[in-house]
């Protein structure tokens, strides 16, 4: 078969570019190196739905975060996705970052976001009583929010199939042949032929840059390691806890989670190995003497789970995107610490590029947005649900009883349009063995559930 469009890489950005096409006339495949979507750098962030304030004015990255701010929020009231509108307090600790603070609400509103406002010492520490002593000042960013990576990768990725798009999991893209009117694509499952190809492959995308031809830039894995702190730390981390951005970054944050813990991180560390996603002694004790300053009662509380990302970070200060069409092929690239938020507002962008140059219509039969389970802690699970546990009481029966996880939702991730793999993608579908004894207690129960529905 020959596809109009093939999509390289299951991450966030992918998934929504091959969502938007697949509700048009073209066929479509979206192409995934490993065994399941969403295992890239969209499985590990901070999973803050970003209103774009402290974006460069001006570039691509700025406007595609704000609009895509407005559409993944709009999206994740149509699906389920869970967000809070936490908002955030960008904190200032010294003389320095205190006299910044304007000039970060003057850039917001360069950035088209004007909620901003300046906030005295005591207002600090009136939101979050519990931050350690020395903070001069604040900026509030009432927008900033929290959401779900895990489940919004998957919505992207379940929309496009149910579309129609064709999901190709195991295929590595290894290299590319353009031909006259088709580029066929060898891959690690088999070859896959298409007229026009999208690259979205994340940490990936020089390299599959590099199939077509391209040598224009390098990828440098930008590793960021976060703690998860346990769930009775909650109350202490009302807002998303910004420090001031400098020169070398975003900095370290405390952020509340959707499952209802608390982050702190992330660091940053160029490394050279792309699938460096372990966690070190370094970054702990960075992460922890960050913490002791920031939110000293915090460090007294559990870490449950410790965990890093890689950006995929380029020489260029902001997105990648374009077109060639004398070999039908398209570069999304550089997306570095903003994508979760941009995601659909990128491939948006990717259509609007593509209009008139690969000729398509919006098709009038879609199916409505997949409704995808509830991870998030603010809003009712199953295991709650009085009138689910009485028309299926396998909702009422918990398996992980750190999360409250139940054999019901177990059964309907493995029955569900992209079932997991394996037990890491039920996690991110479930939030089973994600608590503080990390599977300790239900692994092997988890294990043979899931063994059972393959
Ligand atoms: C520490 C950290 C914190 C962050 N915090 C936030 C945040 O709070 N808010 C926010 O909006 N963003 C945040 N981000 C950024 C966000 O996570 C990324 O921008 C986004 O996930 C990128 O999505 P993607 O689809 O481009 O890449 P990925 O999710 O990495 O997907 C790319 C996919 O391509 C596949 N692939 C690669 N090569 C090939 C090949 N040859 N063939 C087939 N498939 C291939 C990979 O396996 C991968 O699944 C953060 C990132 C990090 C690391």
């Amino acid at each position: 078969m020959i596809h109009d469009l093939a999509v390289i890489g299951g991450g966030i950005v992918g998934a929504a570019i091959a969502r938007l096409f697949g509700g048009t006339s073209l066929s479509v495949a979206l192409l995934e190196a490993r065994d399941d979507v969403g295992d890239g750098t969209s499985k590990a962030n901070t999973a803050i739905l970003h209103t774009g304030f402290d974006a460069s004015p001006g570039t691509l990255e700025s406007r595609l975060v704000a609009r895509g701010y407005a559409l993944l929020g709009a999206y994740a009231a149509e699906t389920g996705i869970p967000v809070e509108r936490t908002g955030a307090l960008l904190v200032a600790w010294d003389p320095e970052q205190l006299a910044a603070l304007p000039g970060l609400q003057r850039k917001a509103e360069r950035n088209g976001y004007d909620a901003t406002s300046p906030v005295d010492a005591d207002e600090v520490y009136r939101r979050v009583p519990d931050l350690g002593p020395g903070a001069l000042g604040g900026l509030s960013v009432p927008g900033e929010s929290i959401i779900c990576t895990w489940t919004t990768n998957l919505a992207l990725a379940t929309d496009a199939v149910n579309r129609g798009v064709t999901l190709l999991r195991g295929h590595r893209v290894l290299s590319a042949s353009v031909g006259e009117s088709t580029t066929r694509l060898e891959t690690t499952g088999g070859d896959v032929h298409a007229r026009w190809v999208v690259n979205a492959a994340g940490l990936g995308a020089d390299v599959v840059d590099g199939l077509f031809g391209f040598s224009r830039f390098t990828v440098t894995p930008r590793r960021g390691e976060l703690l998860v702190f346990d769930k009775l730390a909650r109350p202490m981390v009302p807002v998303i806890v910004l420090p001031v951005p400098s020169k070398v970054g975003k900095g370290v944050l405390v952020s509340p989670t959707i499952y209802g813990n608390v982050m702190l991180g992330p660091t940053a560390e160029d490394v050279d190995d792309r699938t460096a996603t372990g966690t070190s002694s370094a970054g702990f004790e960075f992460l922890r003497a960050k913490g002791l300053g920031l939110m000293p009662r915090l460090l007294d509380e559990e870490v449950t789970a410790a965990y890093a990302g890689l950006r995929a970070a380029i020489d260029s200060g902001d997105y990648l995107v374009d077109v060639d069409a004398s070999q039908r092929y398209v570069l999304v690239g550089g997306i570095r610490s903003t994508g979760l938020t941009a995601g659909l507002a990128i491939a948006e962008h990717v259509g609007e590029l593509l209009t008139g140059v690969l000729p398509h219509e919006e098709r009038a039969d879609l199916p409505p947005p997949p409704r995808m389970p509830n991870l998030g802690e603010a809003f009712t699970r199953p295991y709650q649900d009085a009138a689910a546990i009485e028309a299926d009481p396998e909702y009422g029966r918990i398996v992980c009883f750190c999360e409250r996880v139940t054999r019901g939702e177990i059964r309907d991730a493995c029955t569900s349009v992209i079932p997991p793999s394996g037990v890491d993608g039920l996690r991110r579908r479930t939030r089973v063995m994600n608590g503080r004894c990390q599977g300790f207690y239900c692994g092997a129960e988890v294990q043979t559930l899931l063994e059972a529905r393959r």
